[in-house]
């Protein structure tokens, strides 16, 4: 398996929804397996999670799911065959549930008529078609000018940039969704279109109110978001640069910079952060990458995403293991280079109500970089320490100690992080003897090696992180 620390995060689909191939995806290289609402049944995704919870078990894994939801995607109707709009021409865009023609296309968003005023903009079909309200009746009818041209096809996506949708960030369907992915305790849930702080609020609500173990991942792919992303970051546990509607929805020039703002701004608050769409694109049809998109994931390893992800080249790809295989190499020859790092260093506020457990896990990452530790060791219950050492990038493993095995997964998504289950907590000495023991038993590390373990004193109390020991192994 793949020891790398920059983690893969891949799409299931037709092309890798079997047992034997999700497997030799894993060994390729997958931590995380991405669960697609958009496109999954209820029936599929339960599926896909019963095989994703076997191969655990199994192979003695710790592959997270991550369930993602579809959120409050705009979509027209179907349109005729061979129907093609030009620059001047007029589009009405209606409430009412029609077949689409050059002159009138059906929008599955009820209340757009009253929340779209003239002069906006609406884009259609990942920004391939731009047109411009001219008129709104308020009630069923919008009426635009095309300003850039095209095929007009069937169920394609349309992008409000400019609109403040008044849509709810989890609809129906993603309500009917979550309670899958909640009864099924994934690791992870995709919140898409998040436009604010709020929305990720209202999904850990009903995640609390479920007492489920599932943390969430921000989507962010709406200007809003960009605008409030300070805010998103400090609400979210994750968060993913949804570069396919981001692009459509800033100038696509904008997201490159918009990438690496966030990315710093994760490594900041803790945060892992997960860069998507297009990555190795060609790779849907083709068995090697473009020259370019070696580069972009290579630039979104030395940025310090956490993790990398693949949509359609692994969910409807030819190629759906050696895209993995591709990439991980990729991966591995930017972390051989030693070039990661954060953009600044981030020492722990003293006013942070976590001061003491930021300030060890800060100076653990700094210590195991200036003696060359091969690991920093911590006992966590709720992950904290992981997401916090890994967010300082130091250039050593981060081995994490839990009793809680609703975490054990859920680190795989984590920068450096691997994860292991523990819960001899007897006392201090003994549990590290312990762990000392099974990091060398794992090959992590070697006789004569230094190694860095942190934990709460009384151990058996499972308390603020407040102790940071040095050892040789
Ligand atoms: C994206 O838009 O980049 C993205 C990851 O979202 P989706 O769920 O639509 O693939």
């Amino acid at each position: 398996m793949s020891l790398n620390k920059t983690k893969i995060v891949a799409t299931l689909g037709p092309a890798s929804g079997d047992k034997k191939t999700m497997k030799k995806m894993v060994l390729a290289g997958v931590n995380v397996f991405r669960i697609n609402f958009s496109h999954s049944s209820h029936e599929d995704a339960e599926k896909l999670i019963k095989t994703i919870r076997a191969l655990n078990e199994e192979n003695e894994w710790n592959i997270a799911i991550l369930a993602d939801l579809q959120g409050p995607k705009l979509r027209i109707g179907v349109v005729e065959d061979g129907v093609v709009i030009a620059p001047g021409d007029v589009l009405t865009f209606t409430n009412e549930e029609k077949v689409g023609t050059a002159e009138e296309v059906y929008m599955n968003y009820k209340l757009f008529p009253s929340d779209v005023k003239e002069g906006e903009r609406i884009l259609v079909d990942d920004g391939k078609l731009l047109l411009t309200v001219t008129h709104t009746n308020g009630i069923d009818t919008v009426i635009t000018e095309v300003v850039q041209g095209g095929p007009l096809k069937s169920k394609k996506g349309v992008n409000l940039p400019n609109t403040k949708v008044s849509l709810p960030c989890l609809t129906d369907k993603d309500l009917a969704d979550l309670k899958v992915a909640l009864a099924n305790k994934v690791e992870w849930i995709g919140l898409s279109f998040v436009r604010s702080a709020e929305d990720v609020l209202q999904l850990r609500k009903i995640i609390n109110e479920n007492e489920a173990p599932s943390r969430i991942i921000s989507k962010i792919e709406k200007p809003e978001a960009v605008v409030d992303i300070d805010k998103i970051i400090e609400a979210t546990d994750a968060i993913m640069v949804a570069r396919g509607d981001l692009g459509v929805e800033v100038p696509m020039q904008s997201v490159p910079l918009i990438q690496k703002t966030i990315v710093d701004k994760c490594h900041r608050q803790g945060k892992p952060c997960v860069i998507a769409t297009q990555m190795m694109e060609s790779m849907i049809e083709n068995m090697s990458p473009t020259r370019a998109e070696v580069n972009d994931v290579a630039n979104s390893v030395l940025d310090g995403a956490d993790a990398v992800m693949l949509s359609g080249e692994t969910s409807v790809g030819k190629y759906p293991v050696e895209v993995i295989n591709a990439m991980s190499k990729i991966i591995a020859h930017v972390e051989d280079s030693g070039l990661i790092q954060t953009k600044e260093e981030y020492p722990p506020e003293e006013h942070h109500e976590r001061f003491i457990t930021d300030s060890i896990c800060y100076n653990a990452s700094k210590m195991a970089d200036q003696i060359g530790a091969s690991a920093i060791l911590t006992m966590t219950f709720s992950g904290y320490t992981g997401f916090r050492i890994s967010s300082h990038r130091p250039s050593t493993n981060i081995v994490v100690f839990t009793a809680n095995r609703s975490i054990l997964n859920m680190v795989s998504l984590i920068w450096g992080v691997r994860g292991f289950y523990y819960d001899n907590m007897e006392s201090t000495d003994a549990t590290f003897a312990d762990i000392k023991r099974i990091v060398k038993e794992k090959g992590i590390v070697q006789e004569g090696d230094m190694i860095i373990k942190i934990a709460s004193m009384p151990i058996q109390d499972a308390g603020t992180t407040n102790m940071l020991k040095i050892s040789t192994i």
